[in-house]
C-alpha cells in the first residue's frame, strides 16, 4: 500500500511519501535503543510532564490537527476537533496518576528489608495502528508507554501519514527526547522484521483480524509481549421496557459514529418483538435523515468512508446480504460523484449467515433482528466471534444486571453508547483480542512487574525500590 493522503472527500492525491529505507529504519531503531537508556531511568514526574505538556499543545491546536484528521480520513470535521480534545484528556490522565500507578506496592516491611511489587519499562514498544482515529488511538497505547518510561515506534496506517508525522512532532514539541517517540513510514510487510528484532520489546496493534493474527504469530514466534484490539461487530439490545425515545437516538449515534468506522459502533440491533415495529420505524427514519456529506462542512453529520477498498468491501457485504436474502429499508447503494461515500442503510431480516450477520461491517449500515425476549437476545448478541462491546436499552434493573454479566464483551453500557474512556479499560475478549489499553490495566501491559524482596541490610541507609 502506497504511503499518501488520499483525501476521501474528493479522490484528490494531496502527498505521496517515500518508505523509509533499511538505513533510516536502522538508525531509528538504533535511537530508540539508546534514548531507552536515558528516557527509562529519568524521574516519573519528568516523564509526566512531558505527557501533560503534549495535552496542552493539543488543546491549543485542535483545529490544526482535527483539519488534519479531516483531510486525511474523512471524518466530519467537529468530531476530529473533540478527538484532539480527547487526546489532550488522555495525555492529562497519564500525567495525573503515572506516579500512582507506578508507584511500587509494599507487600511487606520488615527492620531490616523490604518486599515489593515494582513496575519496570520493557523497552522499545512498536505500535502498529489503523486510521480511524488517527490521533487517539495512537496517543492511547503512547501517553502510557512514554510515562511507564518506555519508548515508542509508531507504523501507523498508511493513508494517514501526516498525521503518523504530526505526533511525532506533538511528542518532540512536548519535551521527550530525541527516540522516545518515532514515526516509521513503513508497510505492512515490514512489521515481522521489526517484531524480530532485539531492539524491539514489545508490539501492540489496533486493526483487522488479519492483522491481529499475522502480528499475534509473529510476536509468538519470538516470543514477545503483545496486545491486540481488533474488530468488533457490537450488539446492541433493546428490550422491552426500554425507553423508545433514547434508544433510538443513541441506536443512531452509536451506528455512525466517525461514519460507521468505528470498532466498538453498535453494529447489530437486536429489539425485542413488543417493541420492534415502533423501534425499527423511527430508527429508519432517522437514519435516511441524517446529513452525508463534506466533512470539512460542521453541519455534516456521515462524512465519506476512509478509503475506496473500505467503500466497496461495504458495499459488496451489503449487496451479499440482500443476495443471501435481507430486506433493504434505507440507502444500500453507494452514492455518485466524486468520494468514497455510501449512505446510512439499515437491514432486516438478515438470515444469520449472511455477511452483516456474521462479519464486521466498517461502514454505516445497521442490521436489525427481531427477538421475542432477553433469553433469544443474549444468545444473539453472543452469536459473534467478536467480543468488544455491547449496548443494552432496559428500564429493569434485574435485568440490567444479568445483561451486564451475560453479554461476552469487554465493555457492557447498560442504556448508554459504548464508548472509551481513559478511566477505563478498553479492549475485547474472542477474536476481538486481548490485553487492554488506558486505566492503570493499559499502563501496566508494557512493565515488567517486578518481585523484588529485599532482606538483610542494615536498617539505616535501607534503599527503597526505584521512584
Ligand atoms: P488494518 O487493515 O488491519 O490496518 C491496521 C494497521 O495494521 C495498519 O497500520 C496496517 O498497515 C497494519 N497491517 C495490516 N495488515 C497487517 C499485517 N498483515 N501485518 C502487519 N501490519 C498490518 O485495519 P484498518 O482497516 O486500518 O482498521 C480497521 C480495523 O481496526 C477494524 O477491524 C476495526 O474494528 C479495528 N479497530 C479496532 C479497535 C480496537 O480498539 N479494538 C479500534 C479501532 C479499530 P497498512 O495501512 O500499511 O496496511
Amino acid at each position: 500500500m502506497a504511503i499518501e493522503t488520499v483525501n476521501p472527500a474528493t479522490g484528490e492525491r494531496v502527498r505521496t511519501f517515500e518508505s523509509d529505507s533499511p538505513t533510516a529504519i536502522e538508525e531509528k531503531l538504533a535511537r530508540a535503543t539508546s534514548a531507552f537508556a536515558n528516557w527509562s531511568r529519568r524521574p516519573v514526574a519528568e516523564r509526566t510532564a512531558v505527557v501533560g505538556r503534549a495535552a496542552e499543545i493539543l488543546e491549543t491546536e485542535r483545529e490544526t490537527f482535527g483539519r488534519l484528521m479531516t483531510l486525511e480520513m474523512g471524518k466530519p470535521i467537529a468530531a476530529a476537533e473533540q478527538e484532539a480534545d480527547k487526546c489532550a484528556s488522555g495525555c492529562r490522565y497519564y500525567a495525573e496518576h503515572g506516579e500512582e500507578f507506578l508507584r511500587p506496592e509494599i507487600v511487606a516491611e520488615t527492620p531490616d528489608g523490604r518486599d515489593a511489587i515494582a513496575f519496570e519499562p520493557l523497552g522499545a514498544v512498536l505500535a502498529v495502528m489503523p486510521w480511524n482515529f488517527p490521533f487517539w488511538q495512537v496517543i492511547r497505547f503512547a501517553a502510557p508507554a512514554l510515562v511507564a518510561g518506555n519508548v515508542g515506534l509508531l507504523k501507523h496506517a498508511s493513508n494517514v501519514p501526516q498525521c503518523a508525522l504530526a505526533i511525532e512532532d506533538l511528542f518532540r514539541r512536548a519535551g521527550a527526547p530525541a527516540g522516545a517517540f518515532q514515526t516509521l513510514l513503513i508497510g505492512s510487510d515490514s512489521v515481522g522484521a521489526l517484531i524480530a528484532d532485539d531492539r524491539v520489546a514489545a508490539v501492540t496493534v489496533t486493526g483487522s483480524e488479519a492483522a491481529g493474527r499475522s502480528i499475534g504469530a509473529a510476536a509468538g514466534a519470538h516470543l514477545k509481549k503483545s496486545v491486540l484490539e481488533l474488530g468488533g461487530s457490537d450488539p446492541f439490545l433493546v428490550l422491552a421496557s426500554a425507553d423508545l425515545d433514547q434508544a433510538v437516538a443513541t441506536a443512531v449515534k452509536a451506528r455512525v459514529v466517525n461514519s460507521g468506522q468505528s470498532c466498538i459502533a453498535a453494529k447489530r440491533f437486536i429489539v425485542a418483538d413488543a417493541i420492534y415495529d415502533r423501534f425499527v420505524e423511527r430508527f429508519v427514519a432517522a437514519m435516511a435523515a441524517l446529513r452525508v456529506g463534506d466533512p470539512m462542512d460542521r453541519q455534516t453529520e456521515v462524512g465519506p468512508l476512509a478509503t475506496v477498498a473500505i467503500l466497496e468491501e461495504v458495499a459488496a457485504q451489503v449487496d451479499r446480504s440482500v443476495a443471501a436474502g435481507a430486506r433493504l429499508l434505507t440507502g444500500g447503494r453507494r452514492l455518485a460523484g466524486p468520494g468514497n461515500f455510501y449512505p446510512p442503510t439499515v437491514l432486516s431480516q438478515v438470515p444469520a449467515a449472511a455477511p452483516a450477520a456474521r462479519e464486521e461491517v466498517f461502514g454505516p449500515v445497521a442490521a436489525v433482528f427481531r427477538v421475542a425476549g432477553p433469553d433469544e437476545a443474549i444468545a444473539l448478541a453472543n452469536a459473534t466471534h467478536f467480543g468488544l462491546g455491547a449496548a443494552a436499552f432496559t428500564r429493569d434493573r434485574a435485568e440490567a444486571e444479568r445483561l451486564a454479566r451475560e453479554l461476552e464483551a469487554g465493555s457492557v453500557f447498560v442504556n448508554g453508547m459504548v464508548a472509551s474512556d481513559a478511566r477505563f479499560p478498553f479492549g475485547g475478549v474472542k477474536r476481538s483480542g486481548h490485553g487492554r489499553e488506558l486505566a492503570r490495566f493499559g499502563l501496566h501491559e508494557f512493565v515488567n512487574i517486578k518481585t523484588v524482596r529485599m532482606t538483610g541490610l542494615p536498617s539505616e541507609g535501607r534503599t527503597s525500590p526505584r521512584r
